[in-house]
């Protein structure tokens, strides 16, 4: 039998070293809010050049299960409040949430538009002006539908302190990424608004092809 060379071995670095650090907490302060009073701590990547941005509050021990978020930026929808997608209303939800109970996290990832920024999420809006869903938009523009990944996110809420969580998320592969990362989901908190006739086509594509846990759409 010839023996088969051609096999490349990859070695993955968080696989060799299970508990190197790749976030690293660089700032904190206060976090004056008109849903409550926060912290805000911002984070570097110690692989690449992103930086995470976590709006939390109170304290945690391995015990309580807290309230968790890991939201991506949506600059239309969490600044300029566009009533195209449901980001803004959820992160405002969470913060509520957070206030509520006394205690919970935010991790704001800055990757727009599922990762693709801004400009081209800007691109993809003009292809759905002309009837193309948030998937096939993205597929035209020879993007990737979904560039996102969240280990860094859930690398930031351990480094909290955090362990048990109420997941706030939809999201099938954020929930994955949390469990995978270590941490325990008690309980998934659904984030979800009725849709207005301007969510309800992306809201559709994001349960029936994304997967998303919709149960208010139809
Ligand atoms: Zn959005």
């Amino acid at each position: 039998m010839i023996k088969d060379t051609t096999k490349v071995t990859t070695y993955s670095f968080t696989k060799i070293f299970p508990a190197a650090k790749s976030v690293e907490k660089v700032a904190e302060a206060r976090l004056p809010t008109e849903f409550g009073e926060f912290r805000i701590a911002g984070y570097k990547s110690l692989t690449s050049n992103e930086e995470f941005v976590c709006v939390f509050k109170g304290e945690f021990n391995e015990n309580v299960a807290v309230p968790v978020r890991i939201h991506s930026q949506c600059l239309t929808g969490d600044v300029f409040h566009s009533i195209k997608c449901d980001c803004g209303p959820q992160l405002q939800w969470a913060m509520e949430t957070i206030e509520k109970e006394g205690r919970g996290a935010i991790v704001y990832q800055h990757q727009e538009g599922r990762g693709i920024g801004i400009i081209n999420k800007i691109r993809a809006y003009a292809l759905q002006d002309e009837g193309a869903d948030t998937i096939e938009a993205n597929l035209r523009l020879g993007l990737d539908v979904d560039l996102r990944e969240y280990e860094q996110c859930v690398e930031i809420l351990k480094d909290l302190g955090i362990k048990k969580i109420k997941a706030m998320s939809n999201n099938p592969d954020k929930l994955r990424a949390m469990r995978k990362g270590g941490l325990e989901i008690v309980e998934r908190l659904p984030i979800e608004f009725k849709p207005s006739k301007d969510t309800q086509k992306y809201l559709k594509v994001k349960k029936i092809q994304m997967g998303h846990l919709l149960n208010l759409v139809s």
